[in-house]
C-alpha cells in the first residue's frame, strides 16, 4: 500500500521525476531505489539529518572522534600503493588557513584523482580518527562550486537525505531544490486542512523540511506534514465507517434476559465492575441502529471471555446464531469447552470446527458428548459455532448469523476481518484483544471500531513475581520449580524454537529430555506447532487435569490458555521475544489464588536487551509494556505484517504523535 497522501491530485506533482531537468533514465533508476518515482515523492523525501553550513569549524579546532564540517582548499593529493602495489589508498590534504586536514580513502576509486584536484574547494564532514596529523577516514565531501549552487549547498542549513549508491547528497539536494523552485506553487492545501493560524502552509512546510532557516523550523514543518498524513489516514478510516453505517442495518440482538439470568447465576463468579460496564456498552450496540463494530481491550486474565459469552447470550436470546473465532486450535478448543460448560447446561448447542476437525456429520462439526440432548429454553434453538479461521474459509455458511466474536484480533489482518464479517448479513462484530494497543496505534488503526476497555482484574488472584536471571542460575531455578511442583502446582517452560537452528536459541524438541531430567521425578509434556492436533489436545487435556506437572512449549501457548493451577512460567532465551509477547506468556500464570512466578532467563550481554526485560520485572501493566515495546521495536510487531504495511508514514510517528493523531481525528470528523 502506498503511504497515504491527501494533497490534491495535481498532475504535475504526480509526473515522473524524469520531467525534472537533469534526471534521465539512469538517475530515475537510482531514485526508484529510494522509492522516489514522482515529483511529489521527491518533494516528500524527508532528510535524514541536517548540517549547519553557515559556520564551519576551523580545522585547527577539530576534536578527536567528534563529527564536524570544515571547508578548505586542496593543497596536495595522491595515491599510495601498498601490498606490493596490489592495493591503493587515496589521500588529499585540505587547508583552511588554520591547519591542515588529511582525508583518506582506503578504497581508491578511479575518479578520485581528477575530482579531488589541487586548488579545488571542498566541504568535508566526518570524525577525526587522530589529530597527529589531523585525519578523517572516508569523510563525506562536497565540492564547492562557484555560482548559484553556492546558495543551495553552503552558507545555509542543508539537508542530507537518505541516499543510495551512485547518488550523492549534493546531487539529491540539487534535485530537491530544483523541484521546489519549479513546483512549489503547485503544492496546495489539502481538504480538510489544519488551522493555518497554527501551522505553516503545506507548501511552506515542504520547503522548510528541506531548507530550514533555523533548525527548530524542521520540527514545525514535520508536524504540519505529519498532521496531513494523519488526516488522510483518518479520512480513510472514518469514511469507511460512514459508508458502512449508511448501508448496514443492524440485526436486533439485544436479547430479553431469558437466558442471561440463569447463565449469570451458574457462572460461578460475579462480573467485575469493568466487565459490567463493558457489557452495558455492548448491549446498547446490539440494540442499536448500526451493527456493532467494537474492540474489547483487556489485559490478559481480565475476563474477556465471560463478556463475550454474555454478548453471545444476548444474540441467542434474540434468535440468532453466533460465531466465535480464535487464532489457534488450542484456543478454539478452549473457547469451545468454556462455552459448552457455561451454556450447554442451558440447552444451547455449542459446535466446534477447526482445521483438523473436518470429518464427521454435521459438516464436520463436533459436539461435546451428550450435551446436545438437553432441552433448550430457546425457541427456535440457536447455536454457537466455535472455530479457527478454517470455520469461515471453508465456505461453510452459518445461517441467521447475528454476532461474530473474534478473539485475539492482532493475529488477524484487517482485510481478513472484513471478509469474515461480510459472510453474514452484517452481523454484529466484537473483536477482543489482550495485546493492549497503545493509544496512538488504537486511534490510528482502529478508528473504525468503538473501543471498550476492561481495566480491572477479577479479585482473588495471586500476585505474579517476575525475575530476570542469567543462565548460570538455572540449577537453582530447576530446584525452585521442583519445589513448586512438589507442592502440587504446575509449570510452563518456554523456549523460542521448535528445532535447533543456527541462531543458538534453545529448541523444545532438543531440550525435552534435558528438561525431563531437570524436573524428575515430575512429568513433562511437549507442545509445539508441529505436534499433531489430536496429540496436542491430549497433552493439553493431561496438563489441564494435572496429569502432567510441567509443559514444555513454544510461544504457541501465548494466547488464551487457562490453567489456574499453573503458577510458574520459565522462559529461556527471553531476549528472543518481544515484550508484549512475554507479557502474554506471563499472563498464563497468576490465574488462581496461589502466588505465581515468572522467571526470564537471558544470556544477552548487551545492557539494552537486559534493560528491556527489566521493564517486565518492574510492571505488570500491559499498556505500559505495550508502549515500551512500541518504542523499542516499532509498530510492526504489534500490528502484524499486513497492518504495518498500511502504516508507512514519511513524517508522522505512531509513537510520538498522539496529540497530532487526535487533532487529525477531529479535523477529519468535522469534514465528513
Ligand atoms: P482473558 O481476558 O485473558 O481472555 P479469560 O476470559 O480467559 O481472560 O478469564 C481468565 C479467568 O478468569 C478465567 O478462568 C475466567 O473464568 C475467570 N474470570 C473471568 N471473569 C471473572 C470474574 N468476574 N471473577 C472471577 N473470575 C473471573
Ligand atoms: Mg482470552
Amino acid at each position: 500500500m502506498p503511504p497515504p497522501d491527501n494533497s490534491p491530485p495535481v498532475s504535475q506533482l504526480a509526473a515522473p521525476v524524469t520531467t525534472l531537468w537533469g534526471i534521465g533514465s539512469e538517475r530515475a533508476r537510482l531514485l526508484a531505489r529510494l522509492e522516489i518515482f514522482t515529483i511529489r515523492d521527491l518533494l516528500l523525501h524527508a532528510p535524514r539529518r541536517y548540517e549547519d553550513r553557515r559556520k564551519f569549524l576551523p580545522i585547527r579546532d577539530l576534536k578527536l572522534k567528534e563529527a564536524a564540517t570544515v571547508r578548505g582548499k586542496i593543497v596536495a593529493a595522491g595515491v599510495k600503493r601498498f601490498k606490493h602495489g596490489t592495493r591503493a589508498m587515496f589521500e588529499c590534504i585540505l587547508d583552511d588557513g588554520s591547519a591542515l586536514l588529511h582525508c583518506r580513502w582506503w578504497q581508491m576509486q578511479p575518479w578520485m584523482e581528477d575530482y579531488f584536484a589541487v586548488g579545488r574547494e571542498f566541504l568535508v564532514f566526518g570524525k577525526p580518527e587522530t589529530l597527529k596529523p589531523r585525519t578523517i577516514d572516508h569523510p563525506e565531501t562536497e565540492l564547492v562550486e562557484p555560482g548559484d549552487d553556492e546558495f543551495v549547498h553552503v552558507n545555509r542549513i542543508v539537508p542530507v537525505h537518505p541516499l543510495t549508491e551512485g547518488l550523492t547528497a549534493r546531487v539529491l539536494r540539487a534535485f530537491v531544490w530544483r523541484a521546489l523552485e519549479k513546483f512549489e506553487a503547485l503544492i496546495t492545501e489539502p481538504t480538510p486542512a489544519p488551522d493555518l493560524k497554527v501551522y505553516p502552509a503545506r507548501a511552506n512546510a515542504v520547503r522548510m523540511i528541506h531548507f530550514p532557516e533555523e533548525l527548530p523550523d524542521v520540527e514545525i514543518a514535520r508536524q504540519r506534514l505529519a498532521l496531513d498524513e494523519f488526516i488522510a489516514l483518518q479520512i480513510q478510516i472514518q469514511s469507511r465507517r460512514k459508508k458502512f453505517e449508511a448501508s448496514a442495518r443492524a440485526l436486533p440482538c439485544r436479547g430479553d434476559n431469558r437466558l442471561m439470568k440463569p447463565f449469570l447465576a451458574q457462572l460461578g463468579f460475579k462480573l467485575t465492575e469493568a466487565q459490567t460496564r463493558v457489557l452495558r456498552e455492548v448491549r446498547a450496540d446490539l440494540g442499536g441502529v448500526h451493527p456493532m463494530r467494537r474492540l474489547l481491550q483487556g489485559d490478559v486474565g481480565s475476563g474477556k471471555t465471560a463478556v463475550a459469552a454474555c454478548a453471545a447470550v444476548m444474540a441467542l436470546e434474540s434468535g440468532f446464531n453466533v460465531a466465535v473465532m480464535a487464532p489457534t486450535e488450542i484456543l478454539a478448543e478452549q473457547h469451545f469447552r468454556n462455552f459448552t460448560k457455561w451454556l450447554g447446561p442451558l440447552g444451547v448447542q455449542v459446535l466446534l470446527q477447526t482445521g483438523s476437525r473436518k470429518s464427521g456429520e454435521d459438516g464436520g462439526l463436533m459436539m461435546e458428548d451428550g450435551k446436545s440432548a438437553r432441552p433448550s429454553i430457546l425457541h427456535p434453538p440457536s447455536s454457537i459455532f466455535v472455530g479457527t479461521h478454517a470455520l469461515f474459509t471453508s465456505g461453510f455458511e452459518i445461517p441467521k448469523l447475528g454476532l461474530v466474536i473474534i478473539d485475539e484480533q492482532h493475529k488477524f489482518g484487517v482485510a481478513q476481518r472484513e471478509t469474515l464479517v461480510r459472510k453474514g448479513n452484517y452481523p454484529h462484530l466484537l473483536v477482543m484483544t489482550a495485546t493492549p494497543i497503545p493509544r496512538t496505534l488504537g486511534l490510528a488503526l482502529y478508528g473504525d471500531l468503538d473501543v471498550s476497555v476492561i481495566d480491572e482484574l477479577p479479585g482473588g488472584r495471586g500476585e505474579i513475581k517476575t525475575f530476570v536471571r542469567g543462565g548460570d542460575k538455572l540449577p537453582k531455578v530447576w530446584e525452585f520449580i521442583r519445589g513448586k511442583l512438589k507442592a502440587g502446582r504446575q509449570a510452563y517452560i518456554v523456549y523460542p524454537r521448535v528445532e535447533e537452528s543456527t541462531d543458538g536459541f534453545k529448541a523444545v524438541t532438543k531440550e525435552f529430555e534435558n528438561v525431563q531430567r531437570a524436573l524428575a521425578p515430575f512429568t513433562v509434556g511437549l507442545l509445539h506447532g508441529r505436534v499433531k492436533p489430536a496429540e496436542k489436545e491430549a497433552v493439553m487435556g493431561d496438563f489441564r487435569a494435572n496429569k502432567l506437572n510441567a509443559l514444555l512449549a513454544t510461544s504457541l501457548i501465548e494466547v488464551g490458555v487457562d490453567v489456574p493451577n499453573a503458577t510458574v512460567m520459565l522462559i529461556e532465551n527471553a531476549e528472543a521475544f518481544g515484550l508484549a509477547q512475554l507479557h502474554q506468556l506471563r499472563g498464563r500464570i497468576g490465574r488462581g489464588a496461589h502466588e505465581s512466578f515468572c522467571i526470564l532467563i537471558s544470556e544477552a550481554k548487551n545492557p539494552e536487551a537486559r534493560g528491556r526485560l527489566k521493564v517486565l520485572e518492574a510492571t505488570g501493566d500491559g499498556f505500559a509494556i505495550a508502549e515500551a515495546d512500541l518504542k523499542l521495536r516499532g509498530p510492526g510487531e504489534l500490528l502484524g505484517q499486513q497492518q504495518s504495511g498500511a502504516m508507512r508514514l514519511r513524517f508522522g510517528s505512531l509513537i510520538e504523535d498522539l496529540a497530532l493523531i487526535r487533532q487529525a481525528r477531529d479535523i477529519a470528523a468535522k469534514s465528513l
